[in-house]
């Protein structure tokens, strides 16, 4: 194994984000290595993001309850030892391994992430059992702070996706500059939330080398669809309708359709529901501490109530939206197909309700109908063709998708001028970073964690990294074929449309 912190640069690994099918445990070393006076290597590393892995049954180790991105030796002293732990976000593939790791006895360093980031963080390690002594060190971060870790300077940029406070982050060596995207789309119509600054990012154009890519949604064509023009559907949906109970569910962990919903509730003065399973109410709660308050938004334009207790529902005039995550139309609702309407704004996770209305004979419309419907929260092909003409032809390396997914974009990536780097990153491998220019310096065997639990301890078990497509709900990765004809596509109108522009 050759021992590349022994020689100064920039080196980058992902550790879970480069899978070879289905993404998740998202996770990312960056080290840089500057020589002292004495000619000795100084190495200063962090990590963005310890999530877990939601496939974790597919790798077939009995009793595991989990997986989790490998990184003990990031943990662990010596020289490659984090300083410390940059989150995106909140959502459990981007952070739920942390608290594998503390069971397992490890200390962690400093965490560093958005206010919301930190109190989802600490009901996970309340619902784990981990005593409040054993809590990493927590820095709450906003848009523009910055910090140095040695060699290092770390700035924190806003980003536009499902969850408040999710940030990127802008990693300055004197090796390159790298933006590290995190989930991001490029949107500026998030409500109560920062979206993702352009500004800032264009302000650091001439600089930033290399951007460390959310790629998850680079198989749609045009920009990520936007949170305003989510309300504005859902608003005329509700309006065409002409029903007074509309059954609006939303996937837990993205707290804004809560609000999306609850605003096109409000602009058509219909009361609010808040019904759901335990999940729903404590994303619920987390979003009312965080300090948005539906009662204040309410005012005496509309009710909103959090049980559906009949009383309660009674108040409401038959005049209401049910937002919340459930699979079930309660009969509290009386709900029949003359006065109630369903709206699904989610892919798999509701498929149960189909059938509900169906046997109600309750009309609705899904995100099959309206793919509008549903909370995007990466960014399309279009918001990377965006970014990368605002900055200076960076050299992009993707994350979040599958390596056969940014090989079949390659051809499409250089008729649109975006540079990719030029070998697919695959976990676990190191790269050197030097301005634009990416190589791999260390091929190291992909792996993931399978977690079992013995008295209260976790125990990590090794597994090779291999395709795990098909497996339980999580079969929703595009297939390989419908993905190189998207790509096919794309670039066939992008052709055509540089042709009819030549000709005239
Ligand atoms: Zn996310």
């Amino acid at each position: 194994m050759s021992e590349y912190w022994k020689n100064a640069g920039f080196y980058w690994q992902p550790l879970g984000g480069n899978n070879i099918d289905q993404i998740s445990g998202h996770c990312y070393q960056y080290s840089d290595i500057v020589y002292n006076p004495l000619h000795q290597p100084v190495i200063s590393t962090v990590l963005v993001d310890i999530g877990k892995f939601d496939n974790y049954q597919a790798l077939g180790v009995p009793h595991a309850c989990a997986a989790v991105p490998d990184v003990r030796l990031l943990l662990e002293p010596g020289p490659l030892q984090a300083q410390a732990i940059f989150l995106t976000h909140s959502h459990p593939d981007h952070m739920n391994g942390i608290p594998h790791y503390i069971k397992a006895g490890y200390k962690l360093p400093p965490i560093y992430g958005g206010k919301y980031t930190k109190m989802i963080l600490e009901d996970l390690f309340l619902q784990f059992g981990i005593e409040p002594d054993l809590w990493p060190q927590f820095h709450i971060i906003k848009d523009g702070d910055s910090f140095v870790f040695g060699s290092l300077k770390i700035e924190t940029v806003a980003s536009s996706h499902t969850c408040f406070d999710s940030f990127g982050f802008i990693l300055f060596s004197e090796h390159a500059t790298i933006y590290h995207t995190g989930d991001m789309k490029i949107d500026s119509s998030t409500y109560f939330r920062k979206p993702t600054n352009i500004k800032r990012l264009t302000a650091l154009s001439a600089q930033i080398d290399c951007v460390v890519a959310d790629f998850c949604g680079i198989d749609d064509d045009g920009f990520a669809v936007k949170e305003v023009d989510t309300f504005k559907k859902l608003v005329k949906i509700i309006k065409t309708s002409k029903k007074d109970k509309i059954f609006l569910p939303v996937y837990p962990t993205h707290p804004e359709m809560y609000i999306i919903a609850f605003l096109a509730a409000l602009k058509l003065k219909k009361n609010v529901v808040f019904f759901g399973n335990p999940d729903f109410y404590s994303y619920l709660k987390r979003i009312i501490d965080y300090g948005i308050s539906f009662t204040h938004m309410a005012q005496n334009r509309i009710k909103v109530i959090y049980t559906h207790e009949r009383d309660e529902i009674a108040t409401l005039d038959n005049n209401y939206v049910v937002i919340g995550t459930y699979n079930h139309v309660s009969l509290a609702f009386d709900a029949t197909p003359q006065n109630s309407f369903g709206i699904i704004t989610a892919k798999t996770f509701f498929n149960p309700l189909k059938g509900q209305f169906n046997s109600h004979n309750i009309k609705f419309v899904s995100v099959d109908d309206y793919p509008v419907l549903q909370g995007f929260g990466h960014g399309f092909l279009g918001d990377y063709e965006f970014l990368n003409s605002i900055l200076c032809r960076p050299t992009f390396i993707p994350t979040h998708c599958p390596s056969y997914i940014v090989n079949n974009f390659r051809e499409l990536a250089e008729f649109i001028q975006l540079n990719l780097i030029e070998q697919t990153p695959v976990n676990n491998e190191v790269y050197q970073i030097a301005q634009k220019n990416c190589r791999m310096v260390q091929k190291n065997a992909s792996l993931w964690l399978a977690v079992t639990y013995s008295a209260g301890y976790a125990y990590f078990t090794e597994v090779p990294q291999k395709p795990t497509s098909g497996e339980g709900f999580l079969k929703r990765t595009i297939s390989n074929k419908r993905n190189q004809n998207h790509f096919k596509m794309f670039l066939h109108k992008r052709k055509s449309a540089q042709k009819s522009a030549d000709r005239s």
